[in-house]
């Protein structure tokens, strides 16, 4: 694949992108947590029914997180975007930083951050906040109404951040390139097929083929970090 001085890239990453860096996968091989698994912890009713066992989900998440590193993949899309400027668009359903730590300016985050905690009541006037802090044997309450705290993440049945925003640069893109995401969680699944009706050319780079691996033109069979290096270098290069 080339990319010409026109065309506009969207980049759609999932927790494949991170799984050189050590942050496990849900799904694909190894993909479960520990014992837990992240479809019964990572949703609305598990929280109500037992919020302590998701913060310890979520507590455990975050110090893991604060051992691990951008691998390079994270360093690759970085560098394209330093070199694209506002040609290049990254949305992550990761919920990690690494993104960000190898560089990325801009990403959107449309699964939430680990790394932010919010009120739990939908009314409240409260904000989202930078939290690294673990829970694990009392709950935190909101300073502003007194109701719990929560990871301030999308789970399972719940709508996905800044959609619309989503969908305007996904319309406007010429490529969309999606990197390790198993392609089964929706909304994030059906981007390649927007894109595709819109006309533009798909790459999916992981290494394992995704569930809607038929949606693109191009599927490199390999780990994010060993493949993006090269091909990002080839595309500067060109
Ligand atoms: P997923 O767990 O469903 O699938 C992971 C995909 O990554 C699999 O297809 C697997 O083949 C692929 N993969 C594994 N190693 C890879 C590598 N080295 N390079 C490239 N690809 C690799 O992930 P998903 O599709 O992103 O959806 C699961 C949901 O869980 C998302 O919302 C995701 O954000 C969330 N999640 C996030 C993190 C994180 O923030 N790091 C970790 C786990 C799950």
């Amino acid at each position: 694949m080339r990319i010409s001085p026109s065309d506009r890239l969207f980049v759609l990453t999932g927790a494949g992108v991170s799984a050189e860096s050590g942050l496990p996968t849900f799904r694909g091989a190894g993909g479960i947590w520990r014992g837990y698994r992240a479809t019964e912890v990572a949703t609305p009713e598990a929280f109500h029914a037992d919020p302590l066992m998701v913060w310890q989900f979520y507590s455990m998440r975050r110090r893991k997180h604060q051992e691990v590193k951008p691998n390079p993949a994270h360093f690759a899309l970085a560098e394209l975007e330093r070199q694209l400027g506002e040609r290049f668009f990254l949305c992550t359903q990761n919920v990690d930083s690494l993104h960000e730590q190898a560089g990325s300016q801009r990403v959107l985050h449309m699964h939430g951050r680990l790394m932010m905690t919010r009120c739990s009541r939908e009314a409240c006037p409260s904000k989202p906040f930078e939290d690294s802090a673990a829970y694990e044997t009392e709950l935190p309450k909101c300073a502003t109404c007194g109701a719990l705290l929560r990871p301030h993440v999308c789970w399972f049945g719940e709508v996905p951040y800044e959609l619309d925003r989503i969908f305007a640069e996904l319309n406007r893109s010429t490529i969309l390139m999606t990197v390790g995401s198993s392609g089964v969680v929706e909304p994030a699944a059906s981007f390649v097929r927007l894109a595709r009706r819109n006309g533009a050319r798909t790459i999916y780079v992981g290494p394992e083929a995704p569930a809607n691996h038929d949606c693109f033109d191009e599927v490199v069979l390999a780990k994010a970090g060993e493949a993006l290096p090269g091909m990002v270098k080839d595309w500067v290069a060109a």
